[in-house]
């Protein structure tokens, strides 16, 4: 388990599974614990109990088993209430706090801005909380997340509006898939420096067995190749003549057979 420090509060960041995070979310203010998409409910319960906090809330991304699989043991343990979208209140187990994507909402002092993901999933939605985003399977370090319902442009509409946050904001995605990613990256986008000292950082960092994540809004901008084609630079560079849109959709589709 890794912790990380913000103003209000701290975010606790446990492995799970193969290649999963669950972040754990404590408020500095307040005994609100936050749960976000805990794919297992021993590993939450054993790294709270360590931690010496009890879980409040789960926070859920979209409806995939490996976000979802813990609410209904963390509800039976602590009675949290599972916060998710309206739109997906059938998929997501013990959902009992629906919102709509883009409301916002406060639990304790945390003030919450979910916005709208589609494209990994239709009805995903990511937690914006001061300058932290839990954004599920929609923006990974060096990547974006499978198409599994959405269309490419729903998917290129939602990472544009991740892509405008703060540049300082940290990226708590629920994978670790940056290696991977930055392997495919640099097929697509091997010229740009940024990226080649990324891929050293981020293997030293793999190699010494620690997260690449959280990542930030503007490392991702200057180096994920399904952020580079918001850059007219690039996008002229790639394939003159297509619109951002097109250049996102090719090398989304390339991905898939990487
Ligand atoms: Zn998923």
């Amino acid at each position: 388990m890794w912790t990380y420090q913000h103003s209000d509060f701290l975010v606790h960041q446990i492995p799970a599974l193969e290649n999963n995070y669950i972040y754990v979310v404590a408020d500095k203010h307040s005994d609100n614990v936050l749960v976000i998409d805990p794919a297992l409910a021993e590993l939450v319960r054993d790294a709270c109990k360590q931690l010496n906090i009890t879980p409040s809330h789960i926070l859920n991304t979209h409806h995939h088993w490996d976000h979802t699989d813990g609410n209904a043991q963390l509800v039976a343990w602590y009675g949290c209430e599972v916060v998710g979208n309206a739109a997906d209140t059938k998929r997501i187990p013990h959902i009992s706090k629906t919102i709509h994507a883009g409301e916002s909402f406060d639990i304790g002092s945390l003030h919450i801005q979910s916005l709208d993901a589609t494209g990994h999933t239709i009805g995903h939605i990511v937690y914006v909380i001061d300058d932290a985003l839990f954004c599920g399977d929609t923006l990974f370090g060096a990547g974006c997340g499978r198409l599994f319902e959405g269309s490419f442009a729903q998917m290129w509409t939602t990472l544009q509006s991740l892509a405008a946050l703060d540049e300082q904001t940290k990226i708590y995605c629920a994978h670790e898939y940056t290696l991977a990613n930055l392997s495919f990256a640099n097929s697509v986008d091997g010229n740009n420096p940024e990226l080649q000292a990324r891929i050293i950082k981020d293997t030293q960092t793999r190699n010494m067995k620690l997260p690449t994540i959280p990542s930030s809004i503007g490392l991702e901008k200057h180096t994920n190749p399904m952020l580079r084609a918001l850059d007219d630079d690039f996008c002229s560079a790639y394939n003159p003549g297509k619109t951002p849109l097109e250049v996102f959709t090719d090398i989304r589709s390339k991905r898939n057979v990487w």
